[in-house]
């Protein structure tokens, strides 16, 4: 399977979760739902981990301030990597952090 076409399906996947989700929680409460849910959340951490993978590996920056999974960058062109959730910026051709926002939330 070639990247893109893993970007695609991730995408696929991640929205039949949270399709799934929305179904959940029409359900009575008991063990097996909270079973499920347990299994829906494991599934969608181990679908941000290939979707950070697949972003690495198709060329994007990844902010690695947020534990795992890591954050994907929003690219401003001309190398410069710009963090949505904490607004570090990323110069990739020197591969190190190049700013810092004042607005740092951790
Ligand atoms: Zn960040």
């Amino acid at each position: 399977m070639d990247i893109k076409a893993l970007g695609e399906t991730i995408v696929l996947v991640g929205s039949a979760i949270s399709t799934l989700k929305q179904v959940m929680d029409l359900l009575p409460d008991g063990s097996k739902k909270a079973e499920a849910q347990s299994d829906l959340e494991q599934a969608e951490r181990q679908l941000s981990i290939a979707e950070a993978q697949t972003a690495e590996a198709l060329g994007y920056q990844l902010c690695r301030k947020h534990g795992f999974p890591p954050v994907i960058m929003d690219s401003k062109g001309n190398g410069i990597w710009v963090c949505p959730e904490c607004g570090d910026e990323v110069d990739e051709f020197e591969g190190g952090f190049v700013g810092s926002n004042p607005m740092h939330r951790s």
